[in-house]
């Protein structure tokens, strides 16, 4: 009998366990994509694979004061559980909507905690991914076997933020820490903090920091658009008084954010400027009547070319219009002991300087891929509609939307994997396989995405180590357009030209 790649490659004493279905990830990704295998197709068995001792994935890293969600729930959230509170959420409630979904469909008993997996090993022999593993110790952890890996494990190294390397952080005599690895003993009562950043995640510091600090200074490098609006649903409001159960009312309410978020999206193209003055009327009604654009919030991009930072109840420009916060657009020189000398000549003086500067990709959590003995290198890869590759079989990528709610995406890769698995069991095929169909060998490979559509800074960084898109074909990208996706991927004919079994 000939030996299996487990038996190869696991060493003497680890366990070897297997599955159907192998989901990496505890994240909002992970628990939504368990949910759906779980109710799709009751019959496979499937573990969840995570390396944090908790879920929530995000939600459990970041613990800066004030982290909280920049979509609705009701659209963050997933389609089949309402959501009931506000619909700008906290950590704490993302985590405890994540902890229902999870006690009430028995998820807790599938999911592995502190499994960190090291390498996935395809071998076309066996039809069979081997899955190695390490504990929180850095033991070798126990070998998975499985026939189909869901890969939920998001898109950016949890452990290493993006923390640039200026010159002189060596000298700086106060606190710097980044919002993704915050400390939480970080003590900023009554000091100058500079908050190094323009994203959500610095919106969302600023205000949660500004009432305890002397003052905080919000440091970028160029502008952002914000949008101010209070942190409620009137439309929610409304059907719940009058007695509409809670399905009801997300399902409606979602179908309003969506409608809503589609008008925005059409908009921001179409009339851009008209955009930004509906945003600006927004932020006057928190910042006050003469509140001033120029030079600190007017971008030079336009609207939803990045992710819209949305401020619930316009904190942060109340913060500002009490004192309490202010900005300043310029570029950092180097660090300097009592704080930052810019570009421009300026000195900030700080105390505490939190970077808000976002994140390292991470292509497919980190793991190291092998297809029948060769690495995979994922640049080298073509995506079909950013769920699957060619040259790796039985393996399908969660990646959400960025404009839209992340999770609207994880419903419907969830919907797919699960027919394409049936699809699969139907036809009694043990491999799948994506494949550019003759017809379009011509079609030129360009990177993920092009930079005029979506071009944060995480993204355009690392955009040569992701996988390719085929011309601007909507199968073979991952294209932005929920709405599109949404009938779209629920039509694909899994008998198509791209698709091949045996
Ligand atoms: C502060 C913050 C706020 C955000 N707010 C929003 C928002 O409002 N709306 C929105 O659409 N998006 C938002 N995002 C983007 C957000 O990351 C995603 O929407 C979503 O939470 C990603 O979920 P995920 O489960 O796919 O990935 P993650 O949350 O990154 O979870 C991935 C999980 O996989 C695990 N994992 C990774 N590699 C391995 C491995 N090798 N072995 C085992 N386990 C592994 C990780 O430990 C983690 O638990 C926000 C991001 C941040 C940082």
């Amino acid at each position: 009998m000939s030996t299996s790649l487990a038996e190869k490659v696991r060493p003497a004493g680890v366990a070897c366990e297997e599955f159907d279905v192998l989901i990496i990830g505890a994240g909002i990704s992970g628990i939504g994509s368990a949910y759906h295998l779980h109710t799709q197709c009751p019959d496979k068995s499937f573990v969840v694979l995570e390396s944090k001792a908790r879920f929530g994935g995000t939600w459990d890293t970041h613990t800066y004061p004030g982290v909280r969600s920049d979509s609705d729930l009701y659209t963050f959230g997933y389609r089949f559980k309402p959501w009931v509170g506000p619909p700008i959420a906290t950590s704490q409630a993302i985590k405890a909507y994540l902890n229902d979904v999870i006690e009430e469909n028995g998820l807790d008993s599938h999911i592995r905690y502190q499994t960190e997996i090291s390498r996935c090993t395809w071998s076309s022999e066996e039809n069979r991914w081997t899955v190695e593993t390490r504990n929180a110790d850095g033991t070798p952890g126990t070998t998975y076997r499985c026939n189909f890996l869901w890969m939920c494990s998001g898109y950016y190294d949890h452990k290493n933020p993006h923390l640039p390397d200026w010159p002189g952080m060596a000298d700086f005599k106060g606190r710097l820490v980044h919002a993704q690895t915050w400390d939480k003993d970080l003590d900023y009562k009554g000091k100058n903090v500079v908050v190094i950043g323009s994203g959500a995640t610095a919106a969302t510091v600023i205000p949660a920091m500004a009432d305890d600090a002397a003052h905080v200074t919000m440091l970028q490098r160029s502008p952002t658009y914000f949008f101010c609006y209070p942190n409620k649903s009137e439309l929610a409001d409304r059907l719940r008084l009058i007695g509409v159960d809670d399905e009801t009312v997300h399902r409606v309410v979602r179908l309003e954010y969506l409608h809503n978020l589609k008008m925005l999206d059409r908009r921001s193209r179409e009339e851009p400027e008209i955009v930004f003055d509906e945003l600006k009327e927004l932020i006057r009604q928190y910042a006050g009547e003469d509140f001033e654009f120029e030079p600190h919030f007017t971008p030079s991009y336009r609207p939803w070319q990045q992710r819209l930072a949305f401020i619930p109840d316009g904190d942060m420009f109340t913060k500002i219009r009490e004192g309490k916060v202010s900005a300043v657009t310029d570029r950092i020189d180097h660090f300097t002991a009592d704080g930052i000398k810019l570009e421009s000549g300026d000195e900030l003086k700080a105390d505490v300087v939190i970077a808000a500067t976002g994140f390292n990709l991470l292509m497919m959590g980190g793991i190291e891929f092998v297809v029948d003995g060769k690495p995979v290198d994922w640049s080298q890869t073509t995506t079909y509609r950013g769920m699957m590759f060619t040259g790796v079989p039985n393996l399908a990528w969660v990646f959400g939307y960025f404009r839209a709610a992340w999770t609207l995406r994880v419903d419907l890769v969830g919907d797919f994997v699960c027919r394409l698995l049936q699809h699969m069991a139907d036809k009694g095929a043990s491999k799948v396989e994506i494949a550019i169909p003759p017809a379009l060998a011509n079609e030129p490979k360009l990177p993920w995405i092009e930079d005029d559509n979506f071009n944060p800074g995480y993204l355009m960084r690392d955009l040569a180590k992701l996988p390719k898109r085929l011309g601007d074909r909507s199968e073979w990208r991952h294209n932005q357009n929920y709405w599109l996706e949404a009938e779209e991927i629920p039509a694909t004919d899994l008998d198509g030209p791209e698709f091949r079994y045996n």
